[in-house]
């Protein structure tokens, strides 16, 4: 466990909250999923480590699922695919396409 870790508001949470059923265990239905990440969210809101373990979970390359830093693993796709761009951008920037 990393130091900003044991800062986390999650620490002594359920962490099925954060990441549902376990193998195994019955599926959420959409509704109870959209609750769960919504509850997991709301404790990210409150956490004083939420940026570190937002860029902890964007630097990871395994596939992950559940909420963390704040952001679903769809959130975090959006994210980190936009973060990708914007740095592609800024190595190869478009000329100005200024007339001499
Ligand atoms: S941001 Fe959320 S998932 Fe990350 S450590 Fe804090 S409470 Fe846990």
């Amino acid at each position: 466990m990393t130091r900003w870790q044991h800062r986390a508001a999650c620490k002594d949470e359920d962490q099925a909250l954060f990441y549902g059923p376990g193998e195994g265990e019955p599926r959420e239905t959409p509704q109870e999923k959209e609750r769960r990440v919504n509850k997991a969210k709301a404790i990210c809101r409150g956490c004083p480590v939420q940026t570190e373990c937002l860029e902890f979970h964007l630097r990871i390359s395994a596939p992950q699922h559940g909420v963390a830093g704040g952001l679903d693993e769809d959130e975090r796709t959006t994210y980190r695919r936009r973060q990708q761009r914007k740095a592609a951008r800024e190595r190869h920037p478009r000329s100005l396409n200024v007339k001499p």
